[in-house]
């Protein structure tokens, strides 16, 4: 079949009308932020595939390594369906985005490792992209352009149920489920990843659920026209390895070669080794060292992430201190379990999965935007403290391990207080009773031929 080509502004044209991009075509904004509940049954020509009602629910989770949260996340949520129900689910984990789209979409990880780089550039583009308009605008323009690719994305893993872990993820999807009439069939749901100060993008009405970590995103989800019904607010999902498993400190400093004695502090910055680690390790390199008895009173472990340069500049120092120093590691649960305390960016994941091991933090540096609000989420409840002073940050631990031992347990059992290690269960059930009310998600129709990419050729 010959397909008409248009142009992009006229396609674009076409999808805002198509979507309601808020404030761009007519009639009131409310009414346009509510399509979800308009155009019941418009399957139209669509060719339906009956599966047996019993099949195994296929679940798309859309993320990116847009630092190392997003990913943390959405295996956090992988494995407590597959620890809850086995093979009732069968869990894709996917950056449809890279694997199918073309730029800006399918470079994310390197704009933001980028822009976060050049925070006033990083500052600019989260609260310049804030109001709604202009990022559903910007949104719908990718849309336009990459129509064809995410349909291809999506109709690769057939899912009965969709969910979106990234702040970019809820529009361009959802708009393809309208499109392809399957936003009554298909769930979707949007699992927040930041715990406080997070960007309006998470926020899309026409999701079926919106997971929030804290009480503060769910306010901001409220303020931004969420319904309650759709809002739960269970915590931030971490891996059941960090919740389930019972460790034992001793145990664990063996496996891992530390001292059995010293205690220890573990020094990270989120899944890039982001933020002052050099300084701060080099800070603490003297400070835990006793100058008069010349002897550690302490031990350091760096955990750099992704950012090898870094893991290999620190390797290359000379320590007074018994120091481990890793590169990206695959079993965080275990390290925080050999320290106690931590040394962190506030990023979310590393604060949630700190608070779950009872380990107080240190926060010494933040991402503009989605990290600003993690500060007083852990300084308010007393469960760390924030400088931005590597040597403020070593003088604090060498108190930690000296004189001040009692601030160190009472910080501890304030981060257990805070911490949500049952969170990613409380999601995935209710997911799965989502699913549930549906009936069996047996006929959704991936056969299509009503498509929105008739909208772009
Ligand atoms: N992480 C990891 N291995 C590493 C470094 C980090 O698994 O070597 C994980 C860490 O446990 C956390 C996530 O990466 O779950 C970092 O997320 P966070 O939100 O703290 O910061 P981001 O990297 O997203 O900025």
């Amino acid at each position: 079949m010959a397909m008409k080509a248009v142009s992009p502004r006229q396609s674009i044209n076409k999808v805002f009308e198509r979507v309601g991009v808020y404030g761009l075509v007519g009639g009131n904004s409310q009414k346009r932020c509510k399509y979800a509940s308009d155009d019941e049954g418009e399957d139209g020509n669509l060719e339906l595939e009956q599966i047996g009602a019993e099949r195994t629910k296929n679940v798309l989770i859309l993320m990116s390594d847009t630092g190392g949260g997003h990913r943390a996340s959405a295996e956090a949520i992988r494995d407590a369906f597959q620890l809850e129900y086995g093979d009732e689910y069968r869990i894709f984990v996917k950056d449809v985005w890279k694997e199918y789209t073309g730029w800006p979409l399918n470079d994310m990880e390197g704009q933001y490792k980028f822009m976060v780089k050049h925070v006033q550039l990083w500052k600019f583009a989260f609260h310049g992209t804030s109001p709604r308009w202009i990022h559903s605008v910007y949104l719908a323009a990718i849309a336009a352009f990459y129509a064809k690719e995410v349909e291809a994305g999506l109709m690769e893993y057939k899912p009965d149920i969709i969910i979106s872990v990234h702040p970019l993820m809820q529009h361009i999807p959802l708009w393809v489920l309208k499109w392809q009439g399957l936003h009554k069939k298909v769930i979707f749901a949007t699992v927040i990843t930041d715990l406080n100060t997070c960007h309006r993008t998470w926020f899309h009405p026409s999701v079926n659920r919106l997971y929030c970590p804290s009480e503060g995103v769910a306010k901001r989800a409220l303020l931004d026209g969420l319904e309650e019904s759709q809002i739960r607010v269970f915590g931030l999902p971490i891996r059941p390895s960090f919740c389930r498993a019972v460790l034992s400190k001793d145990d664990l400093r063996v496996e891992l070669e530390m001292d059995a004695q010293l205690p220890a502090v573990l020094l990270m910055g989120g899944g890039e080794g982001m933020g002052p680690v050099k300084k701060t390790a080099k800070a603490l390199g003297e400070s835990l060292y006793d100058q008069e008895l010349k002897k550690p009173i302490g031990q350091l472990v760096v955990i750099c992430g992704r950012n090898e340069a870094l893991a290999e500049t620190l390797r290359s120092l000379e320590w007074k201190i018994p120091v481990k120093i890793r590169g990206f590691e695959k079993q965080m649960e275990k390290w925080m379990g050999a320290c106690d305390c931590i040394i962190t960016k506030a990023g979310p994941g590393t604060i949630a999965e700190a608070l779950i091991r009872g380990l107080p933090i240190i926060l010494n540096d933040y991402i503009p935007g989605q990290e600003k609000g993690n500060v007083p989420y852990v300084v308010d409840s007393g469960a760390g403290v924030f400088t931005r002073s590597p040597k403020e940050t070593a003088k604090i631990v060498a108190e930690w391990f000296s004189t001040k031992t009692d601030d160190l347990k009472r910080m501890s059992e304030n981060a257990l207080k805070l911490a949500q290690p049952d969170a990613v269960f409380d999601i995935v059930k209710d997911i799965h009773e989502l699913a549930c009310q549906r009936g069996p998600l047996s006929n959704i129709p991936y056969m299509l031929t009503s498509s929105f990419s008739s909208l772009i050729y």
